[in-house]
């Protein structure tokens, strides 16, 4: 199954994600490609693939992308190979509004989840402690975040990052929900199914 996860820059989603994946078996974080700048922390193939312009837009003409997009001036995009190399595992995109919607139109099955932050002002204070980002920057982060949060329709689920642990809670119990649905166990059933059938 694909996940999706979107919301405005410092709200909290790549906390999250880490959470849900230190917490859940079986699920993998879909590493993206962008042209931005590398931060001190990231690391090159596990946060992205840190690619030049040039690149980017030669995989974008071989349509190597599910979706693309430009963010705070940069590309980003999923590649196909991202979504397709393991398919036993769940799988999350940390991705942008614009992303979402090209997965939502692509993917019919991809389970869509936008996280807000509890208010406008705590987004700021998120964004500013983070301490990643100039003042320019983040009045750039915070003005997008006004467009983006106006798409929240699109999506099937809205996780609200006030408490941290209770939200994470709650995103890893939407993952675990759609494992139990009935299309997704199928498979897991023949077993238990044939067992049924035998004398016991
Ligand atoms: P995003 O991936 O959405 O840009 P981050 O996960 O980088 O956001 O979080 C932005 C900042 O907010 C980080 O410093 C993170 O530690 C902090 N943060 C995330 N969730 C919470 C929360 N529920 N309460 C307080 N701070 C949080
Ligand atoms: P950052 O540069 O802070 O890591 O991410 C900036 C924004 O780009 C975030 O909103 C993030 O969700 C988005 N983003 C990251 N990867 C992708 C991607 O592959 N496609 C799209 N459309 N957005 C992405």
């Amino acid at each position: 199954m694909i996940y999706v996860i979107s919301g405005p820059s410092g709200c909290g989603k790549s906390t999250l994600i880490r959470q849900v994946l230190a917490g859940l078996e079986g699920v993998r974080f879909s590493v993206s490609h962008t042209t931005r700048e590398k931060r001190e922390a990231e690391v090159e193939g596990k946060d992205y693939y840190f690619v030049s312009q040039d690149r980017f837009l030669r995989l974008v003409e071989k349509d190597s992308f599910v979706e693309w997009a430009v963010v705070h001036g940069a590309f980003y995009g999923t590649s196909r190979r991202e979504l397709t190399k393991d398919r036993n595992q769940d799988v999350i995109l940390d991705i942008d509004v614009q992303g979402a919607a090209q997965v939502r139109k692509k993917i019919e099955t991809a389970v869509l989840i936008f996280v807000l932050p509890p208010s406008f002002r705590e987004l700021r204070k998120r964004i500013e402690k983070r301490g990643l980002d100039s003042a320019l920057a983040v009045r750039k982060r915070l003005a997008t975040a006004r467009k983006e949060v106006r798409s929240y329709t699109v999506f099937d689920y809205v996780v609200v990052n006030d408490d941290l642990e209770t939200a994470g809670r709650e995103l890893e119990s939407i993952l675990r929900c759609r494992r139990a649905r009935l299309a997704a166990r199928q498979k897991s059933l023949g077993p238990i199914l044939r067992s049924f059938r035998g004398k016991g």
